[in-house]
């Protein structure tokens, strides 16, 4: 599949495709001719103990997708109703969408310029000169809501500096949910994006550097905070025999099916982020020495997955928009996508407090994703190349 949902024709070069050369076909079959097709089976468990294991933590809850991982772990740090969840402005929808599901508030923090992630610096003025201890609570002067979490998002394969984040939410009493969907097989101080935080998401949609067609996983090294996460993923079953629910839960388990795709996938992953990696490096290449072009910037305590590689556009310089450049490529049949809309500008959050968010706003009007599939031949990789290079050269 493809990002924006639309089939591409074979001449196309598609955003960023599945890659499924390793053990899928067997695993799935051996899991339909086994029968255990639902969300219990051996898989599920293979899939959440190979994944625990790859990112080195204790816990992990294989979700329906990781959106529902993302609600999942919302809940069971302990956002209720009417609190404020401190989230990035430059990322897709699912989180800030994950904290209304809770019935909570984002506040949209500004992305920084260099690694394009949340910016530290503005989280910490938010706490300090937005916010105020009433009662023990963090509370939102402005709004008179209790802070509850900080939400940040590690996009585009690079992680957030969460250590900075931890510190300062510790110091208020805050949960961290590390958005991670973008950025399995990335690295933060040598350990996986994802486990920096109270917990951590990961998306294995189509899109995704590992698939499972759809699905997420929730990770954690707070077994109290894995197993309410597994409750409410099941329905909150409190008697599987005589089926008492005590309170409303979710159906958000994933598939046996799906884990089985996603335990071939997991098998590839160092491959698949070295694919990535590739594909940033021939980019850099290629189109590093063109006026106005820029790349995200590796921080020096990150080791970036690359998940989509993406060039920035200085107005003042380059030969295009990236509207304009969007469009071009399209003609030639390279599909290219720009980031999303911040999420202060977002209808669907209309009303929603933001603070000082203006980087977010300037990265989103400059930057255009390149095409990332790791299954990328050397002759797409430099006809892509090409084509940018003719229309900004
Ligand atoms: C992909 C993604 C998600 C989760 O997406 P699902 O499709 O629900 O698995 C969440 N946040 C971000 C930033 C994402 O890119």
């Amino acid at each position: 599949m493809t990002a924006t949902g639309r089939a591409p024709t074979p001449s196309e070069i598609p955003l960023c495709e599945p890659c499924l050369a390793g053990n899928e076909w067997r695993y799935v079959k051996e899991c339909l001719d086994s029968g255990w097709v639902s969300s219990v089976g051996a898989f599920v468990d293979r899939f959440e103990a190979a994944l625990a294991g790859e990112v080195g933590v204790e816990h992990a809850v294989a979700c329906a997708s990781g959106t529902a991982a993302l609600h999942l772990a919302l809940l069971a740090c302990g956002v209720a109703p009417g609190d404020e969840v401190l989230v990035s402005a430059l990322t897709f929808v699912a989180p800030a969408n994950a904290v209304r599901y809770a019935g909570a508030h984002p506040v949209f923090l500004d992305a920084e310029e260099r690694h394009w992630q949340l910016d530290v610096a503005k989280l910490e003025r938010f706490l300090a000169e937005e916010c105020t201890t009433r009662n023990g609570a963090l509370v939102d002067q402005a709004t008179g809501r209790r802070v509850a979490a900080i939400l940040p998002v590690s996009i585009l394969g690079h992680p957030c500096d969460m250590d900075p984040i931890v510190a300062v939410a510790r110091r208020h009493r805050l949960a961290v949910i590390e958005d991670a969907t973008e950025s399995l097989g990335a690295k933060y101080k040598g350990r996986a994006a994802g486990t920096h935080g109270d917990v951590g998401c990961y998306s294995f949609n189509g899109n995704k550097i590992v698939t499972t067609g759809g699905g997420g996983m929730l990770v954690t090294n707070d077994a109290v905070l894995a197993r309410r996460a597994r409750y409410l993923s099941t329905q909150a079953k409190d008697d599987p025999v005589e089926f008492v629910h005590r309170e409303v839960g979710f159906n958000y388990r994933l598939s046996n099916v799906a884990a089985a795709m996603g335990v071939a996938q997991l098998e590839r992953l160092a491959d698949l982020v070295r694919a990535k990696l590739r594909i940033a490096a021939v980019y850099a290449e290629a189109l590093g020495d063109l006026p106005g072009v820029s790349f995200l910037t590796e921080a020096p305590w990150a080791r970036s997955s690359c998940w989509l590689t993406t060039i920035r556009l200085d107005p003042a310089h380059a030969r295009m928009d990236r509207v304009a450049l969007r469009a071009a490529l399209q003609d030639r049949g390279v599909q290219t996508r720009p980031l999303w809309q911040p999420l202060h500008r977002s209808p669907a959050h209309a009303g929603a407090r933001s603070y000082n968010v203006e980087v977010a706003d300037c990265l989103q009007a400059q930057a255009l994703s390149l095409p990332s599939s790791v299954g990328m031949t050397d002759a797409q990789l430099g006809a892509v190349g090409d084509a940018v290079r003719s229309l900004l050269a």
